[in-house]
């Protein structure tokens, strides 16, 4: 039986993920700071195929403590799925709240390059995977952005990064890069704006999060002979603008 680790598993796209791979006959480590949300995971797919690991990602200690604290059955990990990760506001970068930039650099980079480095000897003693969810703001820029666009980016590019030095190693790596998926990632985004949430999606037809843990399951669960470097995926009613010139009155 292969064993998962997946963060930011108590909502969205690690959650459904979770689902998914058990479904799908793997074990899984689920991690994320809602501890009753993780109990609640535990107790509905159950002990023998689900853990919980409740940290906060930019906590090495806690979450060094908590992996360490797991039952032997699940302390090799095969797949690495880095999903926890956030938006935080829609401003311009000159009216943007510095504090909620320093927010998206630890959790979106720091944290996952982090646990990453914590994981790679086991991944490669075992010919692991890692998955890594970076989006299509790493690809196209768009007004309000700014920082969270770069965090992905950077995990888009760590990731190619990764193929390269894991050359040999029969470890993969891919990129999953989303456009518009329906999870709690506005509410965060927006401090909780419900307005905000039902305006960007509704009518829309949005990816579902089972729609990106099908995929991640999909991307895992190749023949070890392949490897999906970057995945971008929208939903069909989500496509490109144009660009924007600012004009002399
Ligand atoms: P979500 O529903 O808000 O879920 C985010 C998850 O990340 C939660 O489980 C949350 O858990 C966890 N998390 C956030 N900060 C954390 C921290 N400091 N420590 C531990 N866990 C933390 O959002 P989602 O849409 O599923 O997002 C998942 C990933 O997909 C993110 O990396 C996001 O950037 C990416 N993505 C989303 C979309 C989209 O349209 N939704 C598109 C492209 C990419 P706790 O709050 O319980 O800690």
């Amino acid at each position: 039986m292969r064993t998962a680790l997946v963060t930011g598993a108590t909502a969205g796209i690690g959650e459904a993920t979770v689902r998914t791979l058990v479904e799908s006959g793997w074990r899984c480590v689920a991690t994320g700071r809602r501890k009753e949300r993780l109990d609640a995971l535990v107790e509905e797919l159950g002990p023998d195929n689900v853990q919980a690991a409740c940290f906060d990602v930019t906590d090495e200690a806690g979450r060094d403590a908590a992996l360490d604290a797991l039952p032997d059955a699940f302390a090799g990990i095969d797949l690495l799925v880095n999903n926890a990760g956030l938006a935080l506001g829609t401003s311009a970068a000159q009216d943007s709240d510095l504090a909620d930039w320093k927010i998206m650099i630890d959790t979106n980079v720091t944290a996952l390059v982090s646990l990453t480095h914590k994981l790679l000897p086991v991944l490669i003693e075992r010919k692991g995977a890692i998955v890594n969810l970076s989006s299509v703001a790493a690809n196209y820029p768009y007004a309000g952005g700014n920082v969270y666009g770069g965090t992905k980016a950077f995990v888009r590019q760590f990731t190619l990064g990764l193929r390269s030095d894991l050359h040999g190693t029969g470890v993969r790596v891919c990129s999953i890069e989303p456009g518009m998926v329906e999870t709690e990632f506005t509410l965060v985004r927006t401090g909780g704006n419900a307005e905000a949430h039902e305006k960007l999606y509704g009518g829309a037809d949005p990816m579902t999060a089972g729609d990106i843990a099908e995929t991640i399951r999909w991307v895992a669960e190749l023949p070890p002979h392949l490897n999906i470097d970057t995945l971008e995926l929208m939903p069909v009613s989500q496509s490109y603008a144009g660009f924007q010139v600012a004009r002399e009155p």
